[in-house]
């Protein structure tokens, strides 16, 4: 049961559920899409997914005694810009490490976005150069190290807040959210559909939809390139969080990844995405990045251009965040 568990609210409250008609009615109507803005959760130097897995995550850091939050992820990482956020709330320190997870072009990669405003929030950010990968780094280790040395006491927070023991609980309570919205809206939503890296955000949404025959329902679109990594991660941290929430056990067909999307690589879009992220900011007003979201725009918009839904679905996008990372990509978006 979650309401065992301890949570330091960080966000607003319930994310507002808006129903995207001139999306649907361009991909012809046969499905009605949503959008559940986690986009638009705090006040936090603009939200995003992190802070739900964050809520349950600072008890543990604040009971811990720590004085410093440490923290990994690529350059332009949202992930670490929310820890970055939290740490300011909280009054804790933050170190993090951003590495080069991502081959890019513009001049100002490394100082707009999200390193920018975690720069602003007082964050001590050390650039490493190593390539993308979900798992324990070395030079998130070393940091840990660091900030022993120097007398500091850090509390270790992984890439995505996914690899922890509570990283799987914020989404967990996304799923109890989404029933009591549909209880308000007089509806079901017949499919989630969510962008997938290092797992925690699908492997919450499946331990918590499991509650009620939906967890094959949360189709999870890979942005990280490297699936069966991400796969096997979402089913590690699905099964452990079930299990800490007295859920049902977990399996292999519980979990769904569509793994068409994420080409070229990691944090790089294809031309398809940067269509996807035109099409939804030009129909809706909304605004998606080249990373993550915009890569489960495209899938979406396929899947549903292809006849993935069964006609008359209603399908909820989760739209997890992540649009200031779109400031790195100006030379993709020079002509519009
Ligand atoms: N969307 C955004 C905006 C993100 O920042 C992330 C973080 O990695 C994801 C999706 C993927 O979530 P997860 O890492 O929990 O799989």
């Amino acid at each position: 049961m979650l309401e065992n568990f301890e949570r330091y609210p960080l966000t607003f409250g319930p994310t507002p559920i808006e129903k995207l008609d001139r999306l649907s009615a361009h991909l012809g109507g046969g499905v009605e899409i949503f959008a559940k803005r986690e986009d638009c959760n705090s006040g936090l130097a603009f939200g995003g997914n992190k802070l739900r897995k964050l809520e349950y995550i600072v008890p543990d850091a604040i009971a811990s005694g720590a004085d410093t939050l440490v923290s990994i992820g690529g350059v332009q990482s949202n992930h670490t810009r929310m820890v970055a956020a939290t740490a300011a709330k909280i009054g804790m320190k933050c170190r993090l490490v951003q590495e080069s997870w991502v081959p890019h072009d513009d001049a100002v990669y490394d100082r707009v976005g999200n390193i920018l405003l975690s720069r602003v929030m007082g964050a001590e950010v050390e650039l490493v150069d190593e390539g993308f990968d979900i798992g324990i780094r070395e030079s998130w280790e070393n940091a840990l190290e660091d900030v022993k040395a120097r007398g500091g006491k850090p509390y270790p927070i992984p890439a995505g807040a996914s690899v922890h023991k509570y990283g799987g609980l914020g989404y967990v309570g996304f799923a109890e959210e989404v029933r009591a919205q549909e209880e308000t809206l007089g509806l079901t939503f017949d499919y989630i559909v969510v962008c997938t890296v290092t797992g925690s955000t699908h492997a919450g949404m499946v331990a918590g939809f499991a509650a009620d025959g939906r967890a094959e329902r949360v189709i999870g679109i890979d942005a990280s390139a490297t699936p069966d990594q991400t796969r096997a991660q979402v089913l590690d941290i699905a099964r452990n969080t079930s299990a800490l929430v007295g859920g049902r056990e977990i399996g292999d067909g519980d979990i769904v990844l569509i793994e068409d999307y994420a080409y070229p690589c990691y944090g790089v879009p294809s031309k398809e995405t940067v269509e996807a992220i035109r099409l939804s900011a030009r129909l809706e007003g909304m605004m998606t990045d080249p990373v993550y979201e915009g890569k489960s725009m495209q899938g979406l918009i396929d899947l549903v251009s292809k006849g993935f839904f069964p006609a008359g679905s209603r399908v909820l996008y989760a739209h997890l965040g992540g649009v200031p990372a779109i400031n790195g990509y100006s030379y993709t978006f020079r002509n519009g």
